[in-house]
This record gives structure tokens, C-alpha cells and sequence, in this order.
């Protein structure tokens, strides 16, 4: 029976269809299914919801029916383990799990059921994979030659500038150690080229072929608005947009979650809060409801999303700003899996900028970690404050041109090319908008704030210089939008600025639309804001501005849209 390897069961497309029901390959999956059941190296960059269980599902299937034996797939998530082994159970697949969720007898009868090679595809977490003991098990399993391919899921948590890092992951590398000749497939929906280097690096997946999938989730409309009312801007999203429909607003802590959440509630939206603060059981209560009733929202912090697999998340909206673009698109990833219309949605402000900066400044981290977490930030900034089409800014970030196929992965595409920094996509077709983000929607105006940026960056110039008697002294936003509309306010005659030559050089403009370029200054990185009352400061950068150097364009303020807000409450 162990030779039936040119047999037609044993080929994917049957068992695609055979065993799941499908009749054809989506995307990549034909070449990844082909490249590891004929024992190649795989790394696999699909967004969510692409098809990436099928892609070592088949494999594992094939090669156990040619008599190659187990499966082991490293998975983090015990309620994806639990969820993947019943479908696979219900389809005929002989699958199991080893983790702490089971007794001693039901572990020892999935060992029992792995030692023979019945099993075909074994589920298990990072930390359980690489005892002692479950590698002698494997390594008999190997040296009878029932060891057929390791698929390890969720492999950025290996990398530590991801969003995820599990210290568990770094001891994965035993497996190509101990197991050249066994194949491996490495999945990932996180691909930004950090993480990617460090996934080949870590898992030493040097000669893998690399698969890279487009990362665009057309179904998905974004939509990133600027700060106002936070509160009542997302409660007009949701009724105007997705009343009783499900979704998730994430919220950075988790006094805001509980209170978000709340406010909803009294607002007649169902809303549950999720955080790690909370009862486990509660915890998994609210999660249960959430995938099984219709139409709530659930008010979370980043705890809440990895591995959930709700497929008609209509909205996804963030109170506050995400870490960096990875969690960007990981997050908004959770909605429209099921690929029907769905919304991304998220309220910015520079309190999120000032937050997010300061988070990293102070943060325990070493100068070069720091150093990389400015630049991620910087990147979704540049995303939050860009008048053209998010899509484009979305895939880039991610070396992706939008409009373009994916690029076919060539034989040349091996892990260790791409550690060579070579980018995997060809040149870019610049002006080509999706038709599915606010900026295409509605092209936001521009104009041209050259004029206006200098005359706020001298202002704070001006303040370093002269402090009004007690020195060289730094002041936050309002004191400093005061100054440039020539506002005769106590701390303006206390530190005797009008005096400044650049007192009430911006009366043109109205408050809002200096906050809106100072906001738009600090994302660009000119202007710094620090201490504990968000002082301003200039940055190098400040200076090619300040001499002219470059021409600004930048978003108008959305006073409008604000006006018509207010007056819909009224
Ligand atoms: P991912 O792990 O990449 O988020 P999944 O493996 O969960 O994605 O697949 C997402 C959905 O797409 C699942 O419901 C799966 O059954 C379905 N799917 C995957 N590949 C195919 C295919 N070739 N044909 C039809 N449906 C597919
Ligand atoms: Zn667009």
C-alpha cells in the first residue's frame, strides 16, 4: 500500500476535489501543493483568508497516501488547532491535537496514533514541538521514513518586529537541524520585508522557494478620517453604515475598550469589550457570542483577532492608531473574509501621533529597535496623511504595485535572494487609484502649505530663541497656534510674545486648519512634540523646510465634513 505514488489519489487536484469539495486552485496554492508534496522547502506570504491551510493540507494528504506518514504542523492557536482538526476529521482526514487541553489518556492515544503513521496531518503548539521528548518521538518517526512534511502556521511569530513574536518560535530551527531531508512550509499572513528576512533567517529557510500572494483585499473600502469627536464619529459610522451588522473597533487600552463598549451599549449597539484584563471565561464567553450571534460589535484591544475566523465581519474601526502597517492590515484584515463588501475605518489625530512616538521613546527597547519601530510608525503615518489612494500606499509598504500581477515565484526566488534585498516586484504604474478607499472615493484637495509650514516652524524657532525673560523655553500647540493668529492670550503677555516677529503672521488661517498643518508636520517628521506636556520641537529635517528646500502639499482640513456632523447632532 505504501506505493501507490503515480496512483491518482495521490495527485492534489484529486484530492482537492475528493476530499474538500473544490474543483480548482486558487491563486498560488497549484505550485506551492506541487512544490512541497515533491519534498521542496516553501515559504508562503498570503493574506488572510488566501488558502493557506490547503496548502500543506494537500501535501500532507498526498504524501501520507504514499505512504510517508505524518504531518506535524506547529500552530500557536489552540482554538484554530481545535477547529482545523474537527473539519479535517469531518472530511475523512485522520487528524489530531497535542496540547494542553487534553487528558493524559486522550494524549497518549494521539501519540499511540502518531507512532503507527495512521495519523496524517498532527497539530501542535511551538513550545510542545520542541521537547525533548516529543523530538525523540519524531525522530523515530523519521528514521522509519514517517515523517513526511512540518508546516509551521503563523511564521512571523518567529520574528520579533512583527506584531507577534513567540520566543517558542526561535527554537523551531532544531527542525531543519535534525530533519534536512523532511519538507518544510513556513505560512505567513504578515510579509513586510523585516519580518520576511527574519522568517528565512530564523527558520533557515534559505533554500525555500518563496510564494508571495497579493496582499490586496479588494473587497475591503478604507477609510481613515481625522480626529474630532471620536466617539460620535464612529457611532454615525456604524448606524449610518453598518447598523446591526458585526464588527470590531479596536481601542488602545483597556479603560477604553470597557468604556467604548459601554457608551455603545447605551447608544442601542450591542457591544461586548474583550482585553486581557478580563476573566478568561469571560473572555471566551464574549468570543463565543461574537462568532455565533448575528450583528455585535466587539470593542477590543489587540488582544482580540489572531485566529478568529468570523467570516461576515462587516467593519473593522480603529479608535486609535495602530502600531505600525503590519497591524494595520492585520487588523482591517479581519473584515470581509467572507469577500462581501466590508469597511476599514479609523479616527486619527496627532494625540495618536504624540502617543504612539512617545510609546516608542520610552519604551525599554535598544537604540536599533527603536530606531526600526520610527520607521514602521512613520510609514502608517505617511498612509494616515496621504491625499492619494490608500490601496496603493497600502501594498507598497508591503513591495506590492498595485495593478500589477503578482509576481510569479521563479526558481531564481529562493529564500536567499530575497535576504539579498532584491525587491520581488517590478516597477511601479504611478496614478492608478483602486476606486475603494475615502481618496478615490473622494479625492481630498491639497494646497500647496509651504508658506504656512515655514511660518510654523520659524514660530517655534522663535520660541527656542526667546523665551520671554526665562530663557530658551519650549510651548505645545495651542499656545503656539495663539502666536501665529496674533491671540492676545495671558501666556502670550506673560512671556511678552507678541514682541515675536512672528506674532499674528498667521491670522489667515483658522485654528483648525493650523492644527491640521501642525499635525500633518509632526507625521512628516519636522516637528517633534516630547515631555509631559507635548512641547514642540524642530527636527533636521525641519530646517531644508524652514530654507526652502521643498515644496509641501497638504491635505485641507475636513471643516466641512465637521460642520455637517455638528449640525446632524444638533
Ligand atoms: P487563511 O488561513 O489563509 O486565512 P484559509 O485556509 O482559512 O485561509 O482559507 C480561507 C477560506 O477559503 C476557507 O473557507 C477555505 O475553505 C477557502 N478556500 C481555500 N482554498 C480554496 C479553493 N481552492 N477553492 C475554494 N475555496 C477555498
Ligand atoms: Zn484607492
Amino acid at each position: 500500500a505504501a506505493h501507490r505514488s503515480d496512483s491518482a489519489v495521490t495527485q492534489p487536484l484529486h484530492i482537492l476535489d475528493e476530499v474538500f469539495g473544490y474543483n480548482a486552485f486558487r491563486g498560488q496554492q497549484a505550485a506551492i501543493v506541487e512544490h512541497v508534496t515533491g519534498g521542496g522547502d516553501a515559504l508562503v506570504l498570503m493574506p488572510t483568508g488566501g488558502g493557506k491551510s490547503l496548502c500543506y493540507q494537500v501535501p500532507a494528504i498526498a504524501r501520507h497516501r504514499r505512504g510517508q506518514g505524518v504531518a506535524v504542523v506547529v500552530s500557536p492557536l489552540i482554538a484554530l488547532m481545535h477547529d482545523q482538526v474537527g473539519a479535517l476529521e469531518e472530511v475523512g482526514v485522520h487528524a489530531a491535537f497535542l496540547n494542553s487541553t487534553l487528558s493524559l489518556e486522550e494524549a497518549q492515544h494521539v501519540e499511540r496514533e502518531m507512532m503507527s503513521g495512521r495519523l496524517t496531518l498532527l497539530y501542535a503548539a511551538p513550545e510542545r514541538v520542541t521537547t525533548p521528548r516529543f523530538l525523540a518521538q519524531v525522530d523515530s518517526l523519521h528514521q522509519r521514513g514517517l515523517l513526511s512534511l512540518f508546516a509551521i502556521d503563523e511564521a512571523h511569530c518567529v520574528s520579533q518586529w512583527g506584531h507577534d513574536f513567540r520566543a517558542e518560535y526561535l527554537a523551531l530551527n532544531v527542525l531543519h537541524e535534525r530533519y534536512a531531508d523532511v519538507p518544510r512550509i513556513a505560512l505567513t499572513a504578515t510579509a513586510d520585508e523585516h519580518t520576511r528576512a527574519d522568517i528565512i533567517e530564523r527558520l533557515q529557510l534559505q533554500d525555500a522557494r518563496v510564494f508571495i500572494s497579493s496582499f490586496d483585499r479588494p473587497n475591503i473600502r478604507y477609510l481613515i478620517v481625522e480626529k474630532d469627536n471620536p466617539r460620535t464619529q464612529l457611532l454615525r459610522f456604524i448606524r449610518d453604515e453598518h447598523e446591526g451588522e458585526a464588527g470590531i473597533v479596536y481601542c488602545q487600552s483597556r479603560k477604553k475598550v470597557e468604556e467604548t463598549a459601554a457608551w455603545l451599549n447605551d447608544e442601542g449597539i450591542s457591544a461586548l469589550p474583550y482585553h486581557a484584563g478580563l476573566d478568561a471565561a469571560v473572555r471566551q464567553r464574549h468570543q463565543d457570542r461574537f462568532l455565533r450571534e448575528e450583528g455585535l460589535v466587539m470593542v477590543a484591544t489587540i488582544a482580540f483577532g489572531m485566529g478568529i475566523d468570523k467570516p461576515d465581519v462587516r467593519f473593522v474601526a480603529h479608535l486609535d492608531l495602530p502600531k505600525n502597517i503590519e497591524s494595520y492590515y492585520q487588523e482591517t484584515g479581519r473584515a470581509g473574509r467572507d469577500g462581501l463588501p466590508a469597511e476599514a475605518w479609523m479616527a486619527y489625530g496627532l494625540a495618536d501621533v504624540v502617543n504612539q512616538r512617545r510609546m516608542i521613546d520610552d519604551g525599554t527597547a535598544g537604540e536599533e529597535f527603536k530606531r526600526v519601530q520610527r520607521g514602521k510608525l512613520d510609514a502608517l503615518l505617511a498612509l494616515a496623511e496621504t491625499h492619494e489612494c490608500r490601496r496603493v500606499r497600502l501594498l507598497e509598504y508591503f513591495g506590492e504595485h498595485y495593478g500589477e500581477p503578482a509576481p510569479a515565484a521563479g526558481p531564481s526566488q529562493d529564500g536567499r535572494s530575497l535576504l539579498g534585498g532584491q525587491g520581488a516586484h517590478g516597477v511601479p504604474t504611478p496614478g492608478a487609484g483602486c476606486g475603494n478607499c475615502d481618496n478615490c472615493l473622494n479625492p481630498p484637495a491639497t494646497w500647496d502649505a509651504t508658506e504656512a509650514a515655514r511660518k510654523l516652524l520659524s514660530c517655534i524657532y522663535r520660541f527656542q530663541q526667546h523665551g520671554g525673560g526665562f530663557g530658551p523655553r519650549a510651548f505645545g500647540a495651542g499656545h503656539l497656534i495663539d502666536v501665529l493668529r496674533g491671540k492676545r492670550t495671558d501666556k502670550v503677555a506673560q512671556y511678552h510674545h507678541e514682541s515675536l516677529s512672528t506674532f499674528g503672521i498667521g491670522a489667515d488661517l483658522s485654528e483648525q486648519q493650523w492644527r491640521s498643518v501642525l499635525r500633518q508636520l509632526v507625521a512628516l517628521g519636522h516637528v517633534v512634540a516630547e515631555g509631559e506636556f507635548n512641547t514642540l520641537g524642530l527636527t533636521d529635517s525641519a530646517r531644508t523646510v524652514l530654507r526652502g528646500g521643498v515644496s509641501l502639499q497638504l491635505r485641507v482640513a475636513t471643516e466641512t465634513k465637521r460642520g455637517r456632523g455638528a449640525k446632524a447632532k444638533a
